[in-house]
């Protein structure tokens, strides 16, 4: 008699609430210097990865996450040449970044190879542009130290496409971290983080840590939010900073249409909407 496989990914959000997925195979797994890698596939996500038992993308929802990372600030400043991504390992980042023809350069500083090796491998969707596209530079070290080490000036954007302030995330929610971020923009650059989930009470409360310090380094510091399936409570947010622009009115949303650019989830009406958060998140980050 044939078995039925039943084998299921659990994440844990609270400490009685998971979400889960069934799997129809667990394909890949590796522990490296710096975390556990695992790759898995599904019917309902296509195939995920997961780093220390956390969800960073699957081939589904993936798009929702990296067009909202990137769009917004290319309508904000469709004028960005010169791009610094901090982690992003699957690629995501930089091949959404790398659609606009307007950039030239993109530094990717991760600390990980092995997630871009192993990526490339098993999620080309995502990682298509590394060691594909000119502009593209990778950096395999710490993206504290490589902040640190760079000029003054040198970005107008910065990406913090991070894991979450455990492990070798960490150092990317500190002042130090922030500081030189707003050192090494440009006068008129752009910090978008990873800025965690507003829901559960152990994200919440690095939702707050993250905000709290980064209004303390820029004079704009504000949170927009994107929904996404296979995130902790599906509710997730990314921070904008900026020493000069507001998100919303120095946005130049034609210039941004005229890019032209095919998007399944961000769009110029929804950029402004994002920016509308629900009340007991604008407490919490009030409280911060
Ligand atoms: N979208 C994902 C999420 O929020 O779940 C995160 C994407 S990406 C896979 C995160 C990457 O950040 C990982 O590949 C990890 O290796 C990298 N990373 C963590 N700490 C880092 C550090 N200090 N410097 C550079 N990269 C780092």
């Amino acid at each position: 008699m044939n078995e039925i496989l039943d084998l299921w990914y659990s994440e844990s959000l609270a400490e009685d609430a998971k979400f889960s997925i069934r799997i129809k195979e667990h394909i890949y797994s590796e522990k490296t210097p710096f975390q556990q890698i695992d790759f898995f596939n599904t019917d309902t996500f296509g195939k995920f990865f997961t780093l220390d038992g956390l969800i960073m993308i699957t081939e589904k929802d993936e798009f929702i996450y990296h067009e909202m990372i990137t769009a917004v600030p290319m309508a904000v400043n469709p004028n960005i040449k010169n791009v610094l991504i901090i982690g992003g390992g699957d690629g995501g980042a930089s091949r959404e970044i790398l659609r606009y023809p307007t950039v030239e350069k993109v530094d990717m500083v991760e600390i990980d190879e092995r997630v871009v090796r192993l990526c490339q491998k098993y999620l080309p969707i995502t990682a298509c542009k590394i060691d594909n596209d000119e502009r593209l530079k990778m950096h395999f070290e710490d993206g504290l130290q490589f902040v640190k080490n760079s000029k003054e000036g040198s970005y107008d954007l910065i990406l913090v496409d991070s894991t979450d302030p455990i492990g070798p995330g960490e150092g990317l929610f500190t002042n130090e971290f922030y500081n030189n971020c707003r050192r090494i923009l440009s006068d008129d650059g752009i910090l978008i983080n990873q800025h965690e989930s507003p829901y559960y009470p152990s994200y919440c409360k690095e939702m707050k840590r993250a905000h709290s310090k980064i209004k303390s380094n820029f004079p704009i510091a504000m949170v927009y939010q994107f929904h996404m399936p296979t995130y902790a409570s599906g509710h997730w947010l990314f921070g904008f900073a900026s020493k000069k622009y507001h998100p919303i009115n120095d946005a130049k949303f034609e210039k941004w249409n005229d890019f032209k650019i095919k998007t399944r989830y961000y769009n110029t009406d929804l950029h402004v909407g994002a920016f509308m958060l629900p009340s007991y998140v604008k407490e919490e980050l009030d409280n911060s």
